[in-house]
């Protein structure tokens, strides 16, 4: 038995007032510095206000939250006492928010323990709505909690299904005139999934159409996003594309290019969008050298409207439309382009290997790599060779 879940979405222009309709008096945002600093924290407020609440803001969460925020941001929640939480921002906050929210649940709960088998039952005091401000990690329609051990350089993939947000606000006022950079990062955080939702071992009916057609819009309207920062239509059709590919993946799962970026992140602070993105066409090539039949190249290329003959052409085509979409976005497509360099890694090797194989993504992959084999697409993807073993 498996479930399909998804929040209630508001999704296009003027999305944002929704939460005026929002039942309750006490509001807690949780988002970040650089929010606040461009003003969307305070126009999130000014809403919520206009409904009739009390808004506290916490604006303390980094990139990679830590553990030790998450329990700082739930004791300042817990004194708050709010019926809505809000995670505003990038995947961090949103993930921060989740974290948090089941830290004033339940405050003796560890944060490192929070895992997809043991049941919560949430809501007994707050609910959540999620606003993505970039478009790409689509946490705004998931469960997962991505948090990062710091003193451990580690990733923990957690949370449970009941931390799902209630509401995604999917505005794109938010994403306009939102930096190149950022847009491209943040993109392939869209695409990566999208395709790992529908390849990965855990793929089913129910997130496969949603995968295809979050790939299909961020292959059509991402590079036009990256050129243009303010064409409207390009940053509605992404903002939904990130949406469209958390519930997908948050439905299936997401594989073998999160292990890797999860971990490369997590080592050498490479953004998460950049470090998954890097691995795709690696990941792609590894995986179609597995088990004859694993794999779903083909009817994933077919969808894509890209040569897909033979399961092996389909493979090709996928991996040469990634690697001219990372070409349209000036994307790193090594580790060295990173500004990680031969030491680095000769010294980072043994923790990459390490939280690889203990990533709960790695092992959704349809050809799980052994350690000596995750040790080789490092090396590759250090000097930017295919695979070919
Ligand atoms: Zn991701």
């Amino acid at each position: 038995m498996w479930f399909f879940n998804s929040p209630e979405i508001a999704f296009g222009e003027e999305a944002l007032s929704y939460l005026e309709r929002l039942e309750g008096t006490r509001a807690f945002i949780v988002t970040d510095e650089v929010i606040v600093r461009l003003g969307h924290a305070a126009r999130v407020a000014e809403v919520l206000k206009r409904g009739g609440f009390q808004v506290s803001i916490y604006d303390k969460v980094e990139p990679n939250p830590s553990l030790e925020t998450v329990r700082s941001g739930a004791a300042a929640m817990s004194e708050f006492q709010p019926d809505w939480i809000v995670g505003l921002g990038g995947g961090s906050s949103m993930a921060a928010a989740k974290a948090m929210w089941i830290l004033y649940e339940y405050p003796d709960m560890d944060p490192e323990g929070i895992n997809p088998i043991e049941v919560l039952h949430l809501r007994r005091k707050a609910r959540l709505v999620a606003i993505p401000t970039t478009s790409g990690t689509g946490s705004e329609a998931t469960w997962i909690v991505v948090l990062t051990n710091v003193a451990e350089r580690r990733k923990l993939g957690l949370g449970c299904r009941d931390d799902l947000p209630d509401i995604a606000i999917v505005d794109p006022s938010f994403v306009v005139g939102m930096p190149p950079r950022l847009t491209a990062d943040t993109g392939m955080d869209a695409l990566v999934p999208a395709l790992e939702g529908f390849t990965c071992s855990f793929h089913n009916d129910f997130s496969d159409g949603l995968c295809l057609k979050a790939a299909e819009l961020v292959f059509q309207y991402l590079p036009r996003a990256y050129a243009d920062g303010n064409d409207i239509d390009a940053r509605t059709k992404m903002h939904n594309a990130a949406s469209i590919a958390g519930l997908g993946f948050g439905n299936s799962m997401a594989s073998l290019a999160h292990g890797l970026g999860h971990s490369l992140g997590a080592v050498f602070h490479v953004p998460h969008g950049r470090a998954v993105g890097l691995f795709l066409p690696y990941v792609l090539e590894y995986c179609a050298r597995g088990e004859p039949g694993s794999t779903r190249y083909q009817e994933l290329a077919y969808h894509l409207r890209l040569p897909c003959a033979t399961e092996v052409e389909a493979a090709a085509a996928l991996v040469k439309a990634i690697r001219d979409l990372q070409k349209r976005l000036d994307a790193a497509t090594t580790l060295a382009a990173c500004g990680i360099t031969r030491t680095d890694l000769d010294k980072g090797m043994s923790l990459l290997v390490f939280n690889t194989a203990n990533d709960n993504q790695t092992v959704m992959s349809t050809r799980i790599p052994d350690d000596k084999d995750v040790a080789r697409i490092f090396e590759y993807a250090f000097e930017g060779k295919s695979i070919d073993f």
